[in-house]
């Protein structure tokens, strides 16, 4: 059996612990920016139900996160004039899995730029001026 435990980050995030760059939220499902970007508009789609990773979510969950990427891989095409989304998922520590909550990542990518490397905090007001892209992008759709 696959355990969750709620004090990870995405769950404190959910509930109001940690802060989060939200970008977008329903009922069942929450995104906001990541913080260590690989790419320009980099967020993550999270379910608001407990599921440590693919193995154990609700199908239900994952439709609806796969959903919300969806939005948003089509907002950030429009906000930054991407040319590609990359989306990206891990599960377990050997599948690259570091934060133990089910979640997405939307990278919008562009035409001859890599991915930068892992581990780079990117500076708050670049990280909010790109969420309020998408937020506005998303509103706009
Ligand atoms: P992974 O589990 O391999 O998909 O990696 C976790 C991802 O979460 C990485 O891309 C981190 O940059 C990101 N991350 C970790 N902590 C936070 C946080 N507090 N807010 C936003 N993103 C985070």
């Amino acid at each position: 059996a696959y355990s969750y435990d709620d004090q990870n980050i995405f769950a404190k995030i959910l509930r109001g612990e940690m802060p989060a760059m939200k970008v977008y939220e329903d009922d069942k499902t929450f995104a906001f920016m990541d913080i260590m970007p690989r790419g320009k508009g980099h967020c993550l789609v999270i379910p608001k139900a407990p599921a440590r990773n693919l193995l154990d979510a609700d199908p239900a969950d994952l439709a609806a996160v796969a959903a919300t990427a969806q939005k948003l891989a089509g907002a950030a095409m429009k906000a930054f004039d991407a040319d590609g989304v990359t989306v990206q998922q891990f599960n377990e520590p050997a599948g690259g899995q570091v934060v133990f909550h089910y979640h997405v990542h939307v990278i919008p990518r562009f035409e001859g730029v890599k991915m930068n490397p892992p581990g780079k905090m990117a500076e708050t007001n670049v990280l909010e001026e790109f969420a309020e892209k998408l937020r506005t992008q998303l509103a706009a759709n």
